[in-house]
């Protein structure tokens, strides 16, 4: 099979440069992938540009819950608390396969950040604010239901517990189906492309951008009446491309989460717990592992390398074992790990673990509107914001419609029960090699509906190849086809999270993959080369916190 997407993606970049846009959206994570929604929703001709894959920033590497963030309420933050606390269910009805219900335990602890009577308090309290429906409200646990619900806490410690309920995602495919969307909306979105510079109309207003595309070095110059930055982390250095950095800039904060086999930390539901100093963690299992993060830590070094270091794994282990002191999990036990950058607004003299969640939009006098801060889970309020400001000042007779009820799929599942029969029917459709290992319900949280063309994809091949190679090739396959997949680690990393939760399956699936793209793309020898090590150099970064002090 040969499909030239080479061309059509040179078609497409040359098409972008013959065209004058309504927005242009630089930053293809989560927040950009949601402006270009709601802007395209909006009948706006929108380009969203990326310097790289789609979510490979911040939008892959965060804490996966799409949630209110109790600990804000300790800060005051109730608005910010109020409205992600309404939009968790929103976004699960936009796309129930891709955000689940999950109920989350904290245990009350000797000395930790909530007594029993706080927790209840601050948990009713986020319930009331994001409007929980009765029967998912929290619930009050003497010591030992805690201790039922969870043996594996440590008894010395633990006086009690409040269970509540929260939602889980996958931000990078959250990020992806964003962006599927608006592009059936009309939307053009091209990853590696990159915003070097911006031109200017004679009055010194910004009307349009060039950009470089990496795969193939070439410039583009592209025109559009507005520009909005949602680069995340490199918002400032945009900024600074357009002369406009002031007073009100980043702060970087580093975040980082290890990844340990699901045996040897079998936590029976997610928790949040305190370290022995009263921050707070969370443990999540998932897909066969327990991932537990963050950390929370001013960042100055590259935004492009950003990784766990040995120091930041032993503190989340010591944490854990501080709460679940039977496991005793050590450096030999982490599989993987990640770390990303939160993008917080400075406020002089606070910390880290002070400053605000908050989004905030700066507008610069040559018109460049800027978006930084925020929350995964605020992504729709977030782009809402931006988008009645490009109305209001470019658009003024177009009134704003909301993306509230517009699935994010062209084919949505309309509840969390129909998500659960599908993954039903997809399991007796799977070969029964795969049977047992919950690839039905991967396949469907992933893909949804498309799920179906995975599995269809795998019944269609021919040959020698075992049935995990085959799901690798129809994933491949799917996603070079329907997902912007340009290089292996998109694969690995971006589309199938491989690469934080089943690590052992990129080393064993690499070459395979390789040579798949090989064909598919059309490949010469240096740009396999250039994937095989990129992958590598991916896999030592998620190991690094395992081999040396960094
Ligand atoms: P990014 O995802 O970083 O996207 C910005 C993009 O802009 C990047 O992909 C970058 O390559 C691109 N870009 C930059 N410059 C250019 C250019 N010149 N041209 C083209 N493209 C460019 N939120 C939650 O709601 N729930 C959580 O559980 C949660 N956990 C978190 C845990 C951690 C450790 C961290 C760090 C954050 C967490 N967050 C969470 C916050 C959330 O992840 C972020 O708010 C969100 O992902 C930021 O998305 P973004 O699109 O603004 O930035």
């Amino acid at each position: 099979m040969s499909i030239n997407k080479n061309k059509a993606r040179h078609s497409l970049l040359e098409h972008t440069s013959q065209q004058f846009y309504d927005l242009i959206v630089i930053g293809g994570g989560v927040t950009g992938a949601g402006i270009a929604l709601d802007a395209s929703h909006n009948g706006l001709k929108t380009l969203l540009l990326e310097k790289a894959d789609f979510a490979s920033g911040t939008s892959s590497k965060s804490t996966k819950l799409i949630h209110g963030g109790l600990r804000y309420l300790k800060q005051l933050e109730i608005s910010l608390v109020k409205e992600s606390g309404l939009e968790r269910a929103v976004v699960h009805k936009l796309a129930p396969h891709l955000v689940h219900p999950e109920k989350m335990l904290l245990p009350i602890v000797r000395k930790g950040s909530f007594g029993k009577l706080a927790a209840s308090v601050a948990i009713s309290i986020y319930d009331f604010l994001a409007r929980v429906k009765s029967k998912d409200r929290k619930e009050s646990l003497s010591k030992e239901e805690t201790e039922i619900l969870e043996p594996l806490l440590n008894d010395k410690i633990v006086k009690g517990g409040v269970r509540y309920s929260e939602y889980r995602t996958d931000d990078a495919r959250l990020t992806i189906s964003l962006i599927k969307r608006a592009v059936d909306l009309g939307c053009d979105a091209i990853n590696y492309a990159e915003v070097k510079e911006f031109g200017y109309s004679e009055k010194g207003l910004m009307d349009s951008v060039e950009i470089k595309d990496h795969s193939t070095n070439q410039s583009y110059t592209v025109r559009s009446q507005c520009i909005v930055s949602a680069a995340g982390s490199w918002v400032d250095g945009v900024r600074e491309k357009d002369d406009s950095l002031s007073d009100k800039h980043l702060f970087l904060s580093k975040g980082s989460h290890i990844v340990v086999p699901h045996p040897r930390l079998p936590l029976k539901q997610a928790v949040y717990f305190d370290d022995f100093k009263g921050r707070m963690i969370f443990a999540i299992p998932r897909q066969g592992i327990t991932y537990i993060g963050t950390t929370d830590l001013a960042y100055d070094q590259s935004l492009n390398d950003v990784y766990c270091t040995q120091e930041e794994a032993n503190y989340l282990l010591d944490a854990t074992n501080y709460l679940f002191p039977k496991v005793n999990l050590s450096l030999d036990d982490i599989e993987s790990s990640w770390s990303g950058l939160r993008p917080l607004i400075h406020q002089k003299g606070k910390k880290p673990t002070e400053l605000s969640r908050k989004d905030e939009i700066f507008e610069s006098p040559s018109g460049l509107i800027s978006i930084a801060g925020g929350k995964l889970t605020g992504y729709r309020k977030m782009a809402e914001r931006v988008v009645i400001k490009v109305l209001e000042k470019h658009f003024p007779k177009n009134n704003h419609h909301t993306t509230e009820g517009l699935f994010l799929n062209k084919d949505p599942f309309k509840s969390y029960d129909e998500v659960l029969s599908f993954i039903e029917q997809l399991e007796s459709n799977l070969f029964h090699e795969l049977e047992g290992k919950k690839i039905g319900e991967y396949l469907v949280f992933n893909y949804g509906r498309s799920a179906m063309d995975v599995v269809d994809l795998m019944r269609e091949q021919s040959g020698t190849l075992t049935a995990e190679q085959l799901l690798i090739k129809s994933e491949l396959t799917y996603t070079i086809e329907h997902e912007f997949v340009m290089t292996a680690l998109d694969f690995f990393a971006r589309r199938t999270a491989r690469l934080y939760f089943n690590l052992s399956e990129v080393k064993e699936h690499l070459e395979l993959v390789l040579k798949l793209m090989q064909e598919i793309l059309e490949w010469d020898e240096l740009t396999v080369e250039e994937n095989r090590k990129s992958v590598e150099h991916a896999i030592s970064r998620c190991l690094s916190c395992k081999t040396r002090i960094s």
